[in-house]
């Protein structure tokens, strides 16, 4: 079998005398979707901020294609392509669709404000950004302002922003909070195509969406991974069952 894209191995994290990872070992193959699912407080977001590099583990190892980053900024691993998407204020919502692709498609340096005019002139830019926002289903949509998408379509715009680097990986924390059925339904379809570009480490708590994505799923619980395998043994798995699905697994 072809090496994990990213390896997490022994990764723990405590903060005071909670252990938020504890031992954690997961890997994320080509072409897959790996859901990480467990109740609230288990250390979802914990997990994904460490490999992302915005916290640093305690102990234990990340190795992204083959290489270790465990002591890697953030910056540093997004230009290897590494993609955290759906956080909180990653786009600009004043500008639009397509400026906030080719912002995607510099890097997003602090400063490209300044020289916003210039950089809309630069072809290559522009041309990487609407290849992002066609695959993503956004270029009709492209001089448009992000505020007036809808959320849907909004999470839809942080996917081509990241694309336009050329990710190895996404990394999701919930991309489906905060969207209606519909927007759920549609968000699920376009990550079920989204796996083809670069395999994606999904925390999510939309059991649906999860079983329906999902390759294999792996179980967090008080920082540990108390389960992981496929759709059908995680449903099946009775610790999981009364940990964590009890309450949603009931019809
Ligand atoms: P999840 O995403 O699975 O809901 P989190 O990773 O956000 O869980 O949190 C795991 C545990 O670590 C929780 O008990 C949370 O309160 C705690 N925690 C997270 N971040 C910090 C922090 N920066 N300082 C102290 N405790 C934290
Ligand atoms: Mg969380």
């Amino acid at each position: 079998m072809a090496d994990p894209v990213l390896d997490i191995r022994g990764v723990s994290k405590s903060f005071g005398a909670l252990k938020a990872s504890d031992d954690v070992s997961l890997d994320l193959r080509e072409g897959e979707i790996h859901a990480l699912i467990g109740p609230n407080g288990a250390g979802k977001s914990t997990l994904i901020r460490q490999i992302a590099g915005a916290l640093r583990p305690d102990r234990g190892r990340i190795l992204f294609d083959g290489r270790d980053v465990t002591a890697l900024p953030t910056a540093a691993r997004a230009r290897l392509g590494m993609a955290r998407t759906f956080q909180i204020s990653a786009l600009a919502m004043d500008y639009t669709v397509l400026q906030n692709a080719v912002l995607g498609a510099l890097g997003r340096r602090g400063d490209v404000f300044r020289f916003f005019r210039r950089v809309m002139l630069d072809r290559d830019l522009v041309a990487r950004a609407e290849v992002a926002l066609e695959s993503v289903g956004l270029a009709e949509f492209r001089h448009l302002r992000a505020s007036e998408l809808s959320h849907g379509q909004r999470r839809q715009l942080e996917v081509a922003v990241a694309l336009t680097l050329a990710p190895r990986v996404f990394l999701m924390d919930e991309p489906m909070a905060g969207l209606g059925a519909e927007g759920t339904r549609r968000l699920t379809g376009f990550l079920d195509g989204l796996r083809q570009q670069a395999p994606i480490l999904l925390v999510e708590h939309d059991m649906d969406a999860v079983f329906h994505l999902a390759d294999r799923i792996s179980v967090l619980d008080y920082g540990s991974v108390i389960a992981s395998g496929t759709v059908a043994e995680i449903r099946g798995h009775p610790a999981v069952r009364s940990a964590y699905l009890g309450e949603e697994a009931a019809p």
